[in-house]
């Protein structure tokens, strides 16, 4: 074994390490991130690393465009917790109004683009608390979803995801402001910015996955 065979296997156990202690990783993006390490080792004897996931994993073009456009970089709202009563403020003061919730209400932080559901009653004096929120593209929004595959691999993402995306079903994915790695947003509730990683260069760098009509 040389030199550069051990250091191979050092970083291929690097990656494995730190794929199964991220605590983000959800686990078909965690099969992706080591098929495409074992794929970026190997290096300049391969031509597209997506064939080599394709034959690693057993799964179709299509099914690896699903996990990338899985793992796009985004703000996702969490549903679950719409209030299920008002929160306008009520007599006595400093009690919310309690009535059953007739209206939701997305209210944002500002500068993170943070989303709070807040639920009114169908009181115009309940109603008129609402706090109107600008448009999302006049936020620049922190990404809290996805954006794992760049903290490992160098590569072309943008046009990577956006291949994806388009692939499966949201053409209208557009890279956001703040980066496309999870390492890179600022650091916001809810979110802990992953830890840097010495990431692997992936080659060559214009390969995009075949698109579905190539594979049928
Ligand atoms: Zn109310």
């Amino acid at each position: 074994m040389t030199a550069d065979d051990r250091e191979l296997l050092a970083r291929y156990g690097e990656l494995t390490t730190r794929a199964h202690a991220d605590p983000l990783m959800p686990d078909n993006i965690r099969d992706l991130v080591l098929a495409l390490g074992w794929s970026a080792l190997r290096g300049s004897r391969l031509d597209n690393p997506w064939s080599s996931v394709s034959d690693l994993l057993n799964i179709s073009a299509t099914e690896i465009a699903q996990l990338v456009a899985a793992d796009a970089p985004r703000y996702e709202l969490d549903w679950t917790t719409v209030p299920s009563s008002c929160q306008a403020p009520a007599a006595p003061p400093g009690k919310p109004c309690g009535t059953n919730t007739v209206h939701v209400f997305i209210e944002r932080d500002q500068l993170t683009g943070r989303a709070e559901l807040r639920g009114y009653c169908n009181r115009p004096g309940c109603l008129d608390q609402a706090v109107p929120h600008p448009p999302e593209d006049a936020i620049q929004l922190v990404p809290n979803r996805g954006g794992i595959l760049p903290t490992y691999f160098a590569w072309n993402w943008e046009a990577q995801y956006g291949h994806a995306t388009a692939h499966a079903g949201n053409p209208g994915w557009r890279p956001p402001v703040h980066g496309l790695s999870a390492a890179e947003w600022p650091e916001t509730p809810g979110h802990t910015r992953p830890k840097p990683f010495r990431k692997l260069p992936l080659a060559p760098a214009g390969v995009l996955l075949p698109t579905v009509s190539e594979t049928t």
